[in-house]
């Protein structure tokens, strides 16, 4: 065994401590009480987003983000001194050592503001940038009729769409289809479509590793026009929105149930598989193996034994691992669900 597969073998040994940079908008509770802490005192209320093995950085806010392992190392210089032990040959041929996934649990304690994220080609011709984000939703908790919202019901010309940006008001969410959400649910959100998440879920959310969001809604979050439009003139900003009509036979494509997956299976449905890959691993009928893979495990339900070339360890609901290509084929056992949050397949 060589000294960058034994420093990777550690990664799968530790639970990743909470990173949780201070947002504008109120949450948190449900991640701490997911992750089995309790809310610390002086808890500031604005902690809604656990960034899960992040080598990303917020755009604005102050600009945190990056997971520091426990050994004190920030994540992206602990994958650069080793990528191949981290990633795996492949991934590395065609990623070089890009993780290409940003993985956050997320607490709404209040409604988001609508916003959208660009795509990768937006991003490509505007951002200096060559990842978009597309995103995905797995639903963990949702209070009883919680809600959330993506694409607009109808067509919008570029006129109707600044009409609603400019008006600030409860009509943009309103153009909006709206879906409800339980336990058990996932929704993809493409690039470009303009979306919300309601008061009151806990979910995994998996991302390109961006945090460029053209954000629709404002004024009432207080947030800075500059802010708001990724620094770029505004009607350049809404051309990265798509202006619908998204329909139900689209929704209903971009939604999965990850609860009923026995054994392994995907958590998102297939489109998602060009951004990135969520799977839910759930021994029914016995021990459960899965490939070698880069992956922020999240056990979501129950607890039991997680297994790869470096030995056995248990997990339980709340736990976050970061488990490298390194560590070999992964055995699950026991009453547990875990979901490993992975890059494209390369
Ligand atoms: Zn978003």
């Amino acid at each position: 065994m060589t000294d960058t597969s034994t420093a990777a073998a550690q990664a799968v040994t530790a639970t990743l401590a909470p990173n949780t940079p201070r947002r504008f908008y109120r949450g948190g509770e449900r991640v701490l009480a997911f992750r089995g802490l309790a809310v610390p005192d002086g808890f500031d209320g604005h902690r809604p987003e656990d960034w899960v093995g992040s080598t990303a950085r917020l755009f604005a806010e102050g600009g945190g983000g990056v997971t520091t392992l426990d050994d004190g190392v920030e994540l992206p210089d602990a994958l650069a001194s080793d990528p191949e032990g981290w990633f795996g040959a492949d991934h590395v041929a065609r990623f070089g050592g890009d993780p290409n996934l940003l993985t956050k649990l997320l607490d709404s304690g209040e409604r988001l503001p609508v916003h959208s994220h660009p795509s990768r080609e937006f991003a490509a011709a505007h951002l200096d940038c060559d990842h978009g984000k597309t995103e995905a939703w797995i639903v963990l908790v949702a209070d009883p009729g919680a809600t959330v919202w993506v694409g607009f019901r109808d067509e919008l010309s570029d006129d109707d769409l600044a009409g609603l940006v400019d008006a600030q008001d409860e009509q943009l969410l309103a153009a909006l289809n709206p879906i409800h959400v339980s336990a058990g649910d996932a929704v993809l959100v493409p690039a470009g479509q303009p979306h919300a998440i309601g008061e009151g879920v806990l979910i995994l959310e998996l991302q390109e590793p961006t945090d460029f969001s053209v954000m629709l809604e404002h004024a009432r979050f207080g947030l800075e026009l500059d802010h708001a439009f990724l620094g770029l003139d505004r009607p350049l900003a809404l051309r990265s929105v798509d202006h619908g009509p998204v329909d139900a036979a689209r929704l209903a494509s971009l939604r999965s149930r990850w609860s009923d997956v026995e054994g392994s299976g995907p958590a998102l449905p297939d489109e998602a598989s060009a951004y990135f890959r969520a799977e839910v691993v759930r021994p029914v009928t016995g021990d459960v193996t899965v490939d070698a893979a880069y992956a922020a495990v999240v056990v979501v339900r129950g607890a039991g034994t997680l297994t790869t070339r470096h030995g056995a360890r248990e997990v339980r609901e709340g736990d976050v691992l970061l488990v490298p290509h390194g560590a070999g084929e992964v055995t699950v056992g026991g009453d547990v669900t875990l979901i490993r949050c992975m890059p494209p397949a390369p």
